[in-house]
């Protein structure tokens, strides 16, 4: 056999008009008169092989031609320029080699199926080219943010995910049996870990899962995401702001030049992402509730966005934004209160255009013993539980900021889902652990 080459080189032109071999499995395929069109996948592309009767002899061609898809196969042959063929290139098949024949009984046809039939199913809906663009994207986004950070200067740092503390309020935890410890959770965000290992490492991250139990049915909500967390110490709102604009510019550039084919098949021109530059637009949730007001939106001064609201506002951009200064009682305790305007918090939220909203949630937290016990005491929490979190600022206390960035989010808004389970290969939700 010629060199095992993968599709997506085949794709991008590597060997036009040489002669290769690939392996895969057969996505689909049809005939038509002496012609076969096998659609392979491997793990990087699918490509279109055409297997003419003439060239590989009757006996080869009917075997090929009772094989059941997603049979295992090695094609080799000579790739061709084409217009016609799917992604403009396809493969000129003259040797074929079995390596396993499928069962003839694939449950996913390429009719149409119903939502809960492919989650029932997922364990194979993740071949589909769609769902296999994605993860590729997914993947390319992970490798990009950890690029960026590591460039920049950025350390990672890893937090438990069992916590005795709440930091994103108390309403979407996850309770857990820990021997035999009551008031024991899965974690939320680093959050609080974070602000104590900056004075360790300094400017630090982590991607990782986490955890809340979101009792309502969202488009956007999963009960376990990857979350992407930055914290920084010596760093103030603006800052850590800026930091977001270009970790998150970084990445759309990075898929645009890197997996522009993903991004045509999911809907999304590459040259969208490409023109985005830092820094993105911001403005004050009191001018967000002006423009909201404007369209005839009402949000009582001190009520937190949801997606009614943000799905509007993003009308108003054609570029993620920022919304800042957030009322102190829709913000976790720790955000610092406005030295100049105490009711809100130096607070910044990034959300996604195109009706997709928020993918940032971030600030500056409260460096004052004094100021962060007043915020414990009033959010009604016990002290003695952030004991440890507050000694942070009884030594070495300085202003810093961090953010915490949703990798579905903002795969969902480059992607253009329509749900935040399909930026996930085995989503977990209200309704399902399974499969
Ligand atoms: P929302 O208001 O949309 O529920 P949040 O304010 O609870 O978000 P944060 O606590 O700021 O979110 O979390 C940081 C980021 O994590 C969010 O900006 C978002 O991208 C992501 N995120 C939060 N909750 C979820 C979830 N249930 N599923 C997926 N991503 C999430
Ligand atoms: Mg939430």
């Amino acid at each position: 056999m010629s060199e095992l080459v993968d599709v997506a080189g085949i794709l991008d032109g590597k060997y036009d008009g040489q002669r290769v071999s690939v392996r895969g499995w057969i996505y689909n395929k049809r005939s038509s008169g002496g012609i076969q069109f096998l659609i392979l996948r491997d793990g990087s592309g699918v490509v279109q092989c055409t297997l003419d009767r003439k060239n590989i002899g009757e006996k080869c061609f009917e075997r090929v031609e009772r094989l059941p898809i997603e049979s295992v196969i090695e094609l080799e042959g000579i790739v061709r320029v084409d217009n016609r063929a799917p992604e403009g290139r396809e493969l000129s098949v003259d040797r074929v080699g079995l390596i396993l024949e499928s069962q003839p009984d694939y449950p996913i046809t390429h009719k149409r199926h119903g939502v809960d039939f492919l989650l029932d199913n997922r364990h194979l809906y993740i071949r589909e080219p769609k769902m296999q663009a994605i993860l590729r994207l997914r993947a390319k986004t992970m490798e990009a943010a950890r690029s960026w950070l590591v460039e920049n200067g950025y350390t990672e740092a890893h937090s438990p995910i069992f916590t005795a503390a709440a930091c994103e309020g108390g309403s979407t935890l996850f309770e857990v049996e820990y021997f035999d410890e009551e008031g024991v959770y899965l974690a939320q965000s680093w959050q609080l870990y974070a602000e104590a290992m900056i004075s360790s490492l300094g400017k630090i991250y982590t991607i990782a899962p986490s955890f809340r139990a979101e009792k309502s049915r969202t488009r956007r909500h999963l009960a376990e995401y990857w979350h992407l967390e930055v914290e920084e110490p010596f760093t103030d709102l603006y800052g850590i702001m800026k930091v977001g604009d270009e970790l998150v510019t970084h990445i759309c550039h990075t898929l645009a030049r890197e997996r522009p084919r993903e991004l045509r098949r999911l809907g999304r021109r590459p040259e969208e992402l490409l023109r985005l530059e830092p820094p993105y637009p911001r403005i004050t949730y009191d001018e967000a509730l002006e423009l909201l007001r404007g369209d005839g939106i009402e949000l009582l001064w001190g009520e937190d966005m949801g997606w009614q609201q943000e799905e509007p506002l993003t009308k108003h951009f054609d570029t993620p934004f920022w919304v800042t200064h957030f009322p102190k009682g829709v913000k976790a305790f720790y955000h610092k209160p406005d030295p100049k305007r105490r009711e809100v918090t130096l607070s910044a939220d990034l959300l996604a255009p195109e009706g997709y909203g928020e993918i940032i949630g971030g600030g500056q937290r409260i460096d004052d013993y004094e100021e962060l016990l007043q915020r414990v005491r009033e959010e009604g929490l016990d002290p003695e539980d952030y004991k440890w979190y507050l000694d942070l600022r009884r030594w070495g206390s300085v202003p810093h900021s961090g953010f915490g960035l949703g990798i579905e989010r903002l795969l969902m808004w480059i992607a253009k889902l329509e749900h935040i389970r399909d930026a996930i290969p085995f989503p977990r939700d209200m309704r399902r652990v399974y499969p």
